[in-house]
């Protein structure tokens, strides 16, 4: 299996060493023409979205990232990740790929109490997961066919739909993989079918 993981900005060797940890092999996407190599996966790592969004367009990515979610390939987006993915922001006018039925608000702790660690359930992974925040955002609200995986003091930090998976937090700054093999598996179970 190849992840290809969106390497305009932030996080992204992070998520990459996750990935080396479990055995999968990653390549860096940064141009169009990167797309059209041969990966099952794609991810969308967290840093600044505003940022990674005038990347994505400048780069003339914004447009075939889209479609290819939109036909069914398997997504992952942490932190300015899920926003990116989100088909409305509350605090935003500009919306990047619209792909997921979620409304999302950017930075929404605040910016003093923007970022925290804590434990919660997450559904699908049967022990607590760590969760690291750092100016975050959460989920505002769900379109029917959302599942929401976990929620942290009432707010949404992970949800699902179909081939896409979002959260809130940062899974590739723990030593905790339960995240990416969540996702590695929505991967192999969209391949085999
Ligand atoms: N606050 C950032 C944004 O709006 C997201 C922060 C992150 O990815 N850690 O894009």
């Amino acid at each position: 299996m190849k992840v290809g993981v969106l390497a305009l900005q932030g996080a992204f060797i992070e998520h990459e060493k996750k990935l080396e940890k479990l055995g999968v092999e990653c390549i860096e996407l940064r141009q169009k023409k990167d797309l059209e190599q041969d990966f099952d996966g794609l991810i969308l790592p967290g840093g600044e979205s505003t940022a990674m969004g005038k990347l994505l367009r400048d780069f003339d990515i914004l447009k075939p990232l889209k479609e290819k979610i939109k036909n069914g390939f398997p997504v992952f987006g942490t932190c300015s990740g899920m926003i990116l993915l989100a088909e409305k922001l509350s605090n935003s006018e500009v919306v990047h790929l619209g792909v997921m039925g979620i409304e999302v608000k950017r930075n929404a702790y605040g910016r003093q109490l923007g970022s925290f660690e804590t434990e919660a359930d997450f559904k699908g992974i049967d022990k607590k997961v760590k969760m690291v925040f750092i100016r975050a955002p959460y989920v505002e609200n769900t379109k029917e066919g959302v599942k929401i995986l976990a929620t942290v003091n009432g707010n949404i930090v992970a949800v699902r739909e179909k081939n896409m998976l979002a959260v809130s937090f940062h899974p590739e700054l723990t030593n905790d993989t339960s995240v990416h093999e969540y996702f590695l598996d929505i991967i192999k179970k969209i391949k085999s079918s």
